[in-house]
């Protein structure tokens, strides 16, 4: 296999990684100017966008160190069982790698993940060893986001923390019944005892040192996970109870949803067919009004009859359409929180919002401006000069929506 040139390996390497939702150009329209003579291409092999831990958005190159695998989990197309081609870098080619797209501008940091070859300390040491390269023999300052092993040994993942920016550790599954049903050698307990270390470690290093009154650099973009969608019956409330559940337990900056692929001769425990995408996009935005809205997990599906998001309309209108009793909202005098709960407004508006109506009333037209549109607000404020009326308990509203919704989406 070490026969193989590099490009033939970063190219299978590259295309094993694209399964990991930890990036997030996934959705973008394919692109390429090789026909058309122009420049540029969204296919580049292995490079994907992120956002680093300051907001940034950044090229990363994204690859997979081997997609050797000695486990045999029935959603992954590296699993021992698969036939799939097989390719495996050396530490020295992934670090050259770096250097050399790094020096010619294409990227601005590694995600590094791997198969797991002959045993998980084995894997992780080699991991460990290409970011302790980069950052103390090429003195890369770029971004390192590892994938860390679980079942590798807590010292090494401690010294992953020591050169990785991101370190992440899969779930993989919402529940343990599904981890022990279709990834088998993985044990749900050693995945969150993981977590929890890495949580604690963390923590450790943020406090300062008595000595250097300093904090350690450890892992400072923290630690994620990604869990996959529509592998197993897990409804959508289950997903979101499990999220939470990370949220709390470990600090977790970011849980990363992946709609399952079908994959060639899979188990027949799995479905033939992929989830829609919008329940992947749906997700995010309900793991956003989590961490960002105020919402609690069991407000955004509360009051569902299948535990299921709504695929035509985001978690907010739906929440708001299940709770009109709570609105309409005054624009000129709620409080954020109630201002948070909106459909439609998003958090940088609300602050324009709250810094404009210091010095005047608004208007819905006011409001019209800041957002993309009021289609999904009129019914739920109250403005300067509007009022909704009876249209907050309109029957019908839902789909009056969702139809006015579509056709801006046309313009
Ligand atoms: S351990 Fe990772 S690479 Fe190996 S089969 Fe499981 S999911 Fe795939």
């Amino acid at each position: 296999m070490s026969a193989l040139p590099v490009r033939e390996k970063l190219a299978i390497l590259s295309d094993a990684a694209k399964y990991d939702a930890s990036c997030a150009s996934s959705g973008s329209a394919k692109r390429d100017s090789l026909k058309s003579g122009g420049i540029g291409s969204t296919e580049g092999m292995g490079i994907c966008h992120s956002y680093a831990p300051d907001g940034r958005c950044i090229s990363l190159l994204k690859i997979l160190l081997t997609n050797f695998c000695i486990y045999d989990c029935s959603y992954c197309i590296n699993r021992s069982s698969s036939n799939v081609r097989r390719a495996r870098f050396t530490i020295d080619e992934v670090v050259r790698l770096t250097m050399d797209f790094y020096r010619r501008n294409y990227i601005e940091g590694l995600f590094l993940s791997s198969g797991v070859i002959r045993s998980p300390d084995e894997t992780m040491g080699e991991m460990v060893e290409v970011a302790r390269r980069l950052r103390l023999d090429e003195k890369f300052s770029g971004y390192i986001h590892l994938k860390t092993i679980p079942e590798s040994s807590p010292e090494l993942i401690e010294k992953a923390g020591l050169y990785a920016d991101r370190l992440s550790i899969n779930v993989e599954l919402p529940t343990d019944e599904g981890v022990r049903k279709l990834a088998p050698e993985k044990k749900p307990e050693t995945i969150r005892l993981s977590m929890a270390r890495l949580r604690q470690k963390m923590e450790e290093k943020a406090a300062p040192t008595l000595r250097t009154k300093k904090r350690e650099r450890f892992a400072p973009g923290g630690q994620s996970t990604q869990m996959i969608v529509g592998a197993d019956k897990t409804s959508d409330d289950g997903i979101l109870q499990a999220s939470a559940r990370l949220y709390g337990s470990y600090h977790l900056r970011r849980v990363y949803y992946s709609a399952f692929s079908p994959i060639p001769d899979s188990s027949s425990s799995l479905p033939l067919q992929k989830p829609p995408l919008m329940r992947e996009h749906r997700l995010y935005q309900a793991d956003w009004l989590m961490r960002f809205y105020g919402f609690s997990q069991p407000e955004i599906l509360d009051g569902s009859s299948d535990g299921m998001l709504d695929l035509a309309i985001d978690p907010k209108l739906a929440w708001a359409l299940r709770n009109r009793g709570r609105f309409p909202v005054d624009i000129n005098r709620a409080d954020r929180e109630a201002l948070l709960r909106i459909p439609g407004l998003g958090t940088k508006v609300i602050a324009k919002i709250l810094a404009t109506r210091r010095h005047r009333r608004l208007r819905l037209e006011d409001v019209g401006r800041l957002c993309h549109s009021i289609a999904k607000l009129r019914p739920f404020i109250v403005a300067e000069g509007w009022s909704p009326g009876t249209l907050t308990d309109t029957q019908g509203l839902r789909d009056k929506i969702v139809r006015s919704c579509e056709q801006l989406s046309l313009f």
